[in-house]
């Protein structure tokens, strides 16, 4: 099997991992090393399936000795199984880097043997790339759940982020759908990760902080920072019966007790045939999107999840955002006066995000602000103005200032987005990695044609019209010529363009 064939069946079955995002890290070129990192540097587009072209999104293997239920690459599958070798792998992500198809890599993979011989392939890959083509680019790298310490320790030294898939959001349903996975053996690289990135950052610390005495013991050569960027998880949602509620509160832990940078949710889309999953009805894209707005709350506008959801209601408005579902459930709050009200209050504006915030209590100093210096700051005046005053006047009337009134106003279903698993089709002018371009034929001429346009140019009857010479210049061989006629190459090229 040729690369070409490995890299499709392998880059096809990691489309089903969400966990990738901006890379979080900057790291500037260095002489004599090849790439850099910005932290905002891996932005993404979208195939038309979904898949993720701007860092180079593989498998290692999907070959694997597990049998997950909700997986495309379980054992039990009958699939086309491949496999890179670390250098086949490694130098094809230097070619696409160098012809800038992508900025990085996403590395993750089947359980090929054990976990362990699973993750040295992938270090050996990491290895290859850091060392031998001193690629400084971001990689992100996928621990396998079960992987002993040491390794996970060397992955993280060679990734700029890390993470292991939660897979499921609870122990129940991580028994029924993954069975030869435990929730010990995926709480412990993540616990492990966690530590030893507050090991490093305080290493590096103290190394900067004491100078004299650390001159000396410093080691020679610089050791790559564990897992810069941090780690994420992802789960799957929609598989098994766990409500937003108790999602929200796993994330919400997480993030407070793993320090995680992001917690991903996968709408659970069917791929296998198994009495164990629901049926395809119940996947649940809407769900997802609105589990995204709630961990937005949560990470960006200091809500508590109690404040998005309770028991009572385990599930999300589907016809509402979260924010604004907040605010219709706490009207006595509202309308807040937007030249003096606090940044925390603002923040809780249906239509205010952290930067229309941000820019308010900037350009409230300066002058009071009404609804154009509003609309002129990017707020979502159309939403705000149910919830907010401009020196005293309210811009929201004509609508009912009640729960069902404003609830009427700002109910409205998810329209599929631009990008992301939501996207019909890709950003005109964008083409995906994978995608094939149609390259008009060049035109085929008939012995006539091309006669006519290799023929020796036309003589005037000008006695003149012989005796010029070429360089004395276009325009005047030109215009004693005849119209130019043009070249066989430029026929060619206007073919394909
Ligand atoms: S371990 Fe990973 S690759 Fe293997 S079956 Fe489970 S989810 Fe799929």
């Amino acid at each position: 099997m040729d690369i070409a064939d490995k890299l499709e069946i392998l880059a096809d079955a990691a489309k089903y991992d969400v966990a990738c995002t901006s890379s979080g890290i900057d790291r500037d070129a260095q002489k004599g090393k090849l790439g850099n990192t910005l932290a905002a540097g891996i932005c993404h587009s979208f195939s038309a399936d979904g898949r993720c072209i701007t860092l180079l999104k593989v498998l290692m293997t999907n070959v694997c000795v597990y049998d997950c239920a909700y997986c495309v690459n379980r054992c039990s599958n009958e699939i086309a199984r491949a496999a890179f070798k670390p250098r086949e792998l490694a130098d094809l992500t230097i070619g696409f880097y160098r012809r800038n198809y992508v900025e990085g890599l996403f590395l993750s993979s089947g359980v090929i043997k054990s976990p362990d011989y699973t993750t040295e392939l992938m270090i050996e890959t990491l290895e290859i790339l850091r060392f031998e083509h001193a690629f400084r680019g971001y990689i992100h790298a996928k621990a396998v759940p079960g992987t002993s310490p040491e390794l996970v320790d060397q992955l993280g030294h060679l990734a700029d982020r890390m993470s292991v898939n939660m897979e499921l959001p609870s122990q129940k349903s991580l028994q029924l759908l993954a069975p030869e996975k435990n929730k010990q053996n995926i709480l412990a690289p993540m616990k492990q990760i966690k530590e030893n990135i507050a090991e490093d950052k305080d290493t590096r610390a103290i190394m900067r902080k004491c100078t004299t005495y650390m001159a000396e013991s410093k080691p020679k050569k610089k050791t790559r920072a564990f897992v810069p960027a941090g780690q994420s998880t992802q789960m799957i949602i929609g598989a098994t019966p766990e409500s937003d509620y108790h999602i929200l509160n796993l994330s919400a832990s997480l993030y407070r007790t793993l320090s995680l940078k992001r917690v991903f949710f996968s709408a659970y889309l069917p791929v296998n045939d198994d009495r164990r999953l629901p049926s395809a009805d119940a996947i649940e894209l809407n769900r997802e999107h609105r589990l995204y707005q709630a961990d937005w709350l949560l990470r960006f506008y200091r809500f508590d999840v109690n404040e998005i959801i309770d028991e009572e209601h385990p599930f999300l408005d589907p016809m509402l955002d979260p924010k604004a579902n907040w605010a219709i459930n706490n009207l006595d709050r509202f309308p807040v006066e937007v030249n003096t009200a606090s940044y925390e209050m603002l923040l809780r504006v249906p239509g205010i995000g952290v930067r229309g915030a941000k820019s308010i209590m900037r350009a409230r100093k300066r002058s009071t602000l009404r609804e154009p210096e509003l609309r002129k700051l990017g707020i979502a005046y159309k939403r705000a103005r149910y919830f907010i005053t401009c020196n005293g006047s309210y811009g929201g009337t004509g609508a009912d200032f009640s729960r069902e009134g404003l609830r009427a106003q700002l109910a409205a279903p998810i329209k599929g987005g631009s990008h992301g698993r939501r996207a019909d089709k890709a950003i005109p002018g964008q083409l995906s990695l994978f995608e094939q371009t149609e390259v008009p034929k060049p035109k085929i001429m008939r012995p006539q044609e091309y006669r006519t346009l290799h023929e020796p140019p036309a003589v005037t009857n000008d006695p003149l019209a012989a005796s010029l010479p070429e360089w004395f210049g276009a325009s005047a061989s030109a215009q004693l010529r005849g119209p130019a006629r043009p070249s066989r190459e430029k026929v060619l090229i206007g073919t394909c363009a």
